[in-house]
């Protein structure tokens, strides 16, 4: 009997599939998916859409809630070309279909999906460079890539509603502040991450989508011909017994837990899979500055209309000043209600200073309310009631959550999308080449925009078709004589 099957989420989650599915043998040898993030999730939804794959597609995961990881708690802001030069041509084919999605099922409601204006705030004469170069920031911070943007040629577009300084009226006036607007709404947009997760789970389920929760990959088995394609699930509290499901492909999707997911199924294997878990706080807060949502001024009924969508949202990037040591970046966006709310992160911690916890659902208790306290007078400087004597904004913040959670982020700083061949499991002679084994992970500070291009491409891949985009310079180096 495989995992139970329990319900997740901190917001209101359908109920998860019944449990009977999971019991089910399936027809076909499965697929099967470690690691229920947006990025496993995303593959699941188009690799369901092929018939083939009919209840097949088995999604496991070892916390007992999902989305308590990264896809739940991020920014969720999306570029269309904001990305290493590797990373594009997925970036480009990701950011088009989150809007073919949202406007298909109406995602602009259903997971605030909208439209952004983006800009870059320097409250003084902040230094050029953003952070340090060591490799595991190389590639992690949105803010850089902000800090290397050209100007856009506006800071407020007519009809916008400003303030006298010409930012936008959610935030604070900024005195001696020099405001750049660096992207607009054909190439940003920003959704709210979880529900975007909680729609890609519905859909899964109704093309009958196995989840199992509390659940980890242990190893690898033999089938009757000796073929290495059986793979083995156990409850991650090891209250049941062990489940043997024979399976076509396995693909590891477990963002920061992907090395270890990998070193327990290939113990011996000469590939390491180098993804380190960068930790983010982060604060979701209301201020009564923002509490309809922004309507867009290119948006007009009729055929002269120059954008389809009613509203847009907004996200700041401030560089490094007097003020903070990092770069506060700052999300005004719709949460899954269409109620007005603003996203604030930025402040990081790598893996010495916050090592990765067993389960993203231990991260809560290593919540550091310093680095908190920190986010929140960056938000009130920026978002707070202006004060009409100058000097400080005033807190008038209303909080709804507070979070902390981890970017996989790879050596190269682009993602993993590969096959890794048999020979470079490390399995020796201990069975016949079986099971398909994939690594779809690393996407770092950009897992959400790559999401929905990672989860086509890697449906085009596992079922044998040619990816819509080049996907090649994100594989990682395998030891020489196991090329593909
Ligand atoms: C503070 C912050 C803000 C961010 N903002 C943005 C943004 O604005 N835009 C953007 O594009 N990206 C953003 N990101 C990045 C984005 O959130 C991540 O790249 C993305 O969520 C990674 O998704 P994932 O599915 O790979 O991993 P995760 O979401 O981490 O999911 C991994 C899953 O694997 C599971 N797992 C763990 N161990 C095992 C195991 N042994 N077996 C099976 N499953 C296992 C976990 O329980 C988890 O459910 C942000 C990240 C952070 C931290």
């Amino acid at each position: 009997m495989l995992a139970v099957i329990a319900a997740s989420g901190r917001r209101t989650v359908p109920e998860l599939i019944d449990s009977s599915h999971s019991t089910t043998m399936p027809k076909a040898d499965a697929v099967v998916i470690l690691g229920g993030g947006i990025i496993g999730f995303s593959i699941a939804y188009y690799l369901s859409q092929d018939p083939q794959y009919k209840g097949r597609i088995h999604i496991v995961d070892a916390a007992d809630r999902l989305f308590e990881s990264a896809s739940g708690y991020a920014g969720g802001f999306l570029a269309r070309d904001w990305f290493a030069e590797k990373a594009a041509p997925l970036g480009e084919f990701s950011f088009n279909l989150h809007r073919e999605l949202a406007d298909k099922y109406n995602g602009h409601k259903r997971w605030g999906y909208l439209g952004s204006h983006v800009y870059s705030l320097s409250l003084d004469d902040a230094p050029a460079g953003v952070r340090g170069e060591d490799w595991l920031l190389a590639g992690t911070s949105r803010a850089q890539a902000a800090g290397g943007r050209r100007e856009y040629g506006h800071v407020s577009r007519p009809g916008e509603a400003v303030n006298e300084d010409g930012t936008p009226a959610w935030m604070a006036s900024q005195v001696g502040a020099s405001w750049n607007a660096i992207a607009g709404t054909d190439d940003c947009a920003q959704v709210e991450p979880r529900r975007l997760c909680e729609f890609l789970l519905l859909e899964c389920e109704k093309r009958g989508v196995s989840v199992h929760l509390n659940t980890r990959a242990t190893r690898l088995d033999k089938n009757t011909d000796g073929r290495l394609s059986v793979v083995e699930l156990e409850a991650t509290d090891r209250q049941s017994k062990p489940t043997l499901l024979p399976c076509s492909d396995i693909i590891i999707s477990a963002g920061c837990w992907t090395p270890r997911v990998w070193n327990t199924l290939f113990p011996t294997s000469p590939v390491e899979v180098k993804i380190d878990g960068l930790a983010g706080h982060s604060v979701i807060y209301r201020t009564p500055r923002y509490t309809k949502p922004f309507l867009n001024a290119a948006y007009g009924p009729g055929e002269h209309s120059q954008s389809k969508d009613q509203h847009i949202s907004y996200a700041i990037y401030c560089p490094p000043t007097k003020s903070w040591t990092y770069s506060p970046e700052a999300y005004a966006r719709l949460d899954g209600d269409g109620k007005p709310e603003i996203w604030i992160g930025g402040l990081n911690d790598n893996s010495t200073d916050l090592p990765l916890p067993d389960l993203p659902t231990d991260t809560k208790k290593l919540i550091n309310p310093a680095r908190l306290a920190e986010l929140r007078r960056a938000a009130v400087q920026l978002t707070g009631m202006t004060n009409p004597n100058g000097g400080v904004a005033e807190d008038d913040l209303e909080v709804v959550s507070e979070a902390l959670c981890f970017r996989p982020v790879s050596q190269s700083g682009v993602p993993i999308i590969q096959q890794i061949p048999h020979r470079a499991l490390g399995l020796g002679s201990s069975g016949k080449p079986g099971a398909k084994v994939w690594i779809a992970s690393g996407h770092g500070p950009w897992g959400i925009s790559m999401s929905l291009g990672t989860g086509a491409v890697m449906s085009d891949l596992v079922s044998g078709q040619q990816p819509s985009v080049d996907v090649s310079g994100l594989r990682v180096e395998l030891p020489a004589g196991s090329k593909l």
